[in-house]
Parts: C-alpha cells; sequence; structure tokens
C-alpha cells in the first residue's frame, strides 16, 4: 500500500464510523477524516434498524464478518462505551402451515454447522417462551438461543468517541460532490470546502454507487431496498424478556421494546437512494398478518419507519479497494447485516488499506477475501 498521511471516509453510518475508527486506531495515517452529508451522523439506515446480533444469518463472507465483530461486540473498549453492547434475547423463528416445512427444515439444517446449534423446540415449549404468538400442534419452532439486542446508539458513539479520541476528524454537513484522482491524490469537493487526501473509503450506504460516479469510479450494481418497522403497544404486562419472532418466510417479524413491539413485514421494496419513508399499505399488511398469527391485536401504531437496506446481486458487501484506483476503498453493500458486522467490516477496511490483506482478527474466521471484492460484481 501507499506512504498515504491522509484519508476521508465518506459516510457518517455505523460502515463509515466503524472504518473511520480502525483507520485511526491503526495510526497509519496523519489525518482520518469522517465527512457526513447530513446534519447529524446516522441519521440515514443506521439509525432505523431491527438492532439485532444473530450469528446465523447471512451467507458468504457475512458470517466472517459477524464472527470478527463479536469480540468488539461482547467486550467493548471501556473507555468508549457507558455499559454493555449487547443484550440476549432468544430468537424463534416459526412455520405456521405444512407448506413451510422445508423451508423450515433448510434453515434447521444450515443451522446445525452453526458455533451455537439452533435446535427444534416442541410447541409446548415455544408456547411458554413466546406466550404472545398463536401457536398449534401444526406450527414448528426453532429456536437460537445465542442471539443480542444491540444497543445501535451505543455502537455507533464507540466508534465516534475511539475515532475522536485518537485525533480522528468529523464534518457533518459536508456532501461529497466530487472526487478527482491526480497521481496519487485525491481532491474531494464538497459543500463545505475542498478536501485533499491520499485515500477515500466509499461508506456511503444506499449512494455508495452515486459516490462512485463522482469518482469517475465504475459502479458496482448497488441495489438499496425499503424496509419498514412501527412500534405498537403491547398488551402484555411483562412482555419485555419476550423472544424475537420471525415467521420463516419472514413476512413478518416482532420484538420486544420495553413495554412496546417493534413490528416490519420484512419487506425489500426497490428504491432510490433518498430518505426513505414508511408506505402506509405495507404497514396495514403487516398488521393483518401479525395478527393473524399473533396475540398482539394490533389496532393502532405508535411510530412508524423505514431505512435502505442496500445489497449487491449476490447480497455479499463489497469491502476493498478498486482495481484500477487502490486508494478507492470501497465499504458498501451492508444490507442486512450492517450493525452487527460493523466492527469486523471496519477493521477489514483498516487492514487492507494499510496492509494490503486481512488481519489477525479473521484468522479461523473462513473469510474468503474474493467475496467482498468490487470486481466480482462486473462483467
Ligand atoms: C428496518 C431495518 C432493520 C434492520 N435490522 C438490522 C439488524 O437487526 N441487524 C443488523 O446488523 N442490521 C440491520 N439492518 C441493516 C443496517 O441498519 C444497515 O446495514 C446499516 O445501517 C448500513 O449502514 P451504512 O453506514 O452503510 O449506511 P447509512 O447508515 O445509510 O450511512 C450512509 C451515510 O452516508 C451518507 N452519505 C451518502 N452520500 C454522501 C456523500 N456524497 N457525502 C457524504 N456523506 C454521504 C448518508 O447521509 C448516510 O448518513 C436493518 C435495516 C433496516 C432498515
Amino acid at each position: 500500500m501507499t506512504q498515504s498521511q491522509r484519508v476521508a471516509v465518506i459516510g457518517g453510518g455505523i460502515a463509515g464510523a466503524s472504518a473511520a475508527y480502525y483507520l485511526a486506531i491503526s495510526e497509519a495515517f496523519d489525518e482520518v477524516i469522517l465527512l457526513e452529508a447530513e446534519k447529524q451522523l446516522a441519521q440515514h439506515t443506521t439509525g432505523r434498524s431491527a438492532a439485532v446480533l444473530t450469528e446465523n444469518y447471512g451467507a458468504g463472507p457475512i458470517r466472517p464478518l459477524t464472527s470478527a465483530s463479536l469480540d468488539f461486540l461482547h467486550n467493548p473498549p471501556a473507555e468508549l462505551v457507558e455499559g454493555p453492547l449487547l443484550d440476549r434475547r432468544g430468537m424463534m423463528t416459526i412455520a405456521t402451515e405444512p407448506d413451510s416445512y422445508e423451508l423450515f427444515e433448510r434453515q434447521l439444517e444450515a443451522g446445525k454447522s452453526s458455533r451455537h446449534e439452533i435446535v427444534e423446540i416442541d410447541i409446548d415449549t415455544a408456547a411458554e417462551r413466546a406466550p404472545h404468538i398463536k401457536l398449534s400442534p401444526a406450527h414448528r419452532a426453532i429456536w437460537e438461543e445465542h442471539s443480542h439486542d444491540i444497543d445501535v446508539a451505543g455502537l455507533h458513539q464507540a466508534f465516534v468517541r475511539g475515532l475522536r479520541s485518537s485525533g480522528g476528524r468529523i464534518a457533518t454537513s459536508t456532501r461529497v460532490d466530487a472526487a478527482m484522482a491526480s497521481g496519487d491524490q485525491w481532491t474531494l469537493e464538497t459543500t463545505a470546502g475542498v478536501h485533499q487526501v491520499d485515500v477515500v473509503v466509499n461508506a456511503a450506504g444506499a449512494w455508495g454507487d452515486v459516490v462512485a460516479a463522482r469518482a469517475g469510479i465504475a459502479p458496482v450494481g448497488l441495489e438499496p431496498k425499503r424496509r419498514t418497522a412501527f412500534m405498537v403497544n403491547s398488551p402484555f404486562p411483562n412482555s419485555g424478556r419476550f423472544p424475537f419472532v420471525a415467521e420463516v418466510h419472514h413476512h413478518w417479524y416482532t420484538r420486544p421494546d420495553g413495554t412496546q413491539f417493534m413490528c416490519s413485514p420484512a419487506d425489500e421494496v426497490p428504491s432510490d437512494p433518498c430518505d426513505a419513508k414508511p408506505e402506509e399499505i405495507d404497514i396495514a399488511l403487516a398488521i393483518e398478518l401479525i395478527n393473524t398469527d399473533t396475540k398482539l391485536e394490533i389496532r393502532s401504531v405508535q411510530s412508524s419507519w423505514a431505512g435502505l437496506r442496500t445489497f449487491t446481486a449476490d447480497r455479499a458487501m463489497v469491502i476493498g479497494p478498486e482495481p484500477d484506483q487502490p486508494n478507492f476503498i470501497w465499504c458498501v453493500g451492508q444490507g442486512g447485516t450492517g450493525i452487527q458486522t460493523s466492527p469486523g467490516a471496519g477493521q477489514l477496511v483498516a487492514d487492507l488499506t494499510t496492509s494490503g490483506a486481512p488481519g489477525s482478527a479473521f484468522d479461523d474466521t473462513g473469510l474468503d477475501l474474493q467475496a467482498l471484492l468490487p470486481d466480482r460484481l462486473r462483467n
């Protein structure tokens, strides 16, 4: 890699904050600056997630990235956090009709190779653990003991604190509108002035291909997809510790949150990059499905939101240098796992930027770097 002195990370969501943090603590740069278009960090997808860590989720390089993230998530540096980032919550996946059994069994089988095996539980046990679900003898339930709620704000804040305490800078209200390469340098034109840097990290979420185009770099085919979520009051007095429950086809999922439940139709509606808003029809359809399968008896919604989960064609991320412009590093396509993989993804960005190869955090994770590099997505 080059003897670079200054690096700019574009995008202040969880991907950009984690990358900037790990670049700052690598001490390979004289200056690390995080550039965010909005007035506040984490305003887009990062602030709109379901906040769940499940090690059995995602294919290809996602699981190695999650594995490489567990140490930070379980044991974050004490000076960066005000409390634990994780809170254990069991996860249940239910099949509500015989038509779903095949998919159910595939999920069960896939979970057998996991570090924490997932198991089928009988319906009486399922009903005891999830009293808010309508369960009958025809239903089947998978139980995953080792999933967690993530304190997303605490995690993002930990990266921000770590970045600042390592001398990094943050510039909000700073949208990158153009990036020009000249020799080993990049000139970034932003809404708040010009930055000269040696390395650019593209962590712009749904706008990842837009930022690449502004740098004269071919897109990787990012597909932002809207997902809706909403809060409803719980009719149960003690539902706070009930499990996260998902229908096996992902027609819906719910997670308790204090005296409420977060609900989602688990939708994936293609969208342009934007400030996503929920559609009433998606919420209405979700309420119908959730009222059929649960005892939540939803009649009104307390609040709702939507966020863009941004995917590549193979639903793995893009992390690594652009082949013809090695000082342009991608960190996009986080899809539905960008929070739980953020320590690993940030570490990998720093490793690839400073030494060109994954570091020791990826030993024994089975990471296949080729499955993350941008060129795999281009013909
Ligand atoms: C409903 C929902 C549920 C989810 N549940 C989970 C979950 O349980 N677990 C999990 O791990 N993940 C989950 N996710 C996914 C997770 O939220 C995302 O993968 C993650 O937040 C993506 O982070 P990001 O930093 O890439 O994107 P963002 O948070 O969107 O950040 C990108 C940033 O780049 C900025 N930007 C764009 N263009 C420019 C520019 N030109 N100049 C400067 N800045 C720019 C944007 O303003 C934005 O702040 C969920 C997502 C949704 C919507």
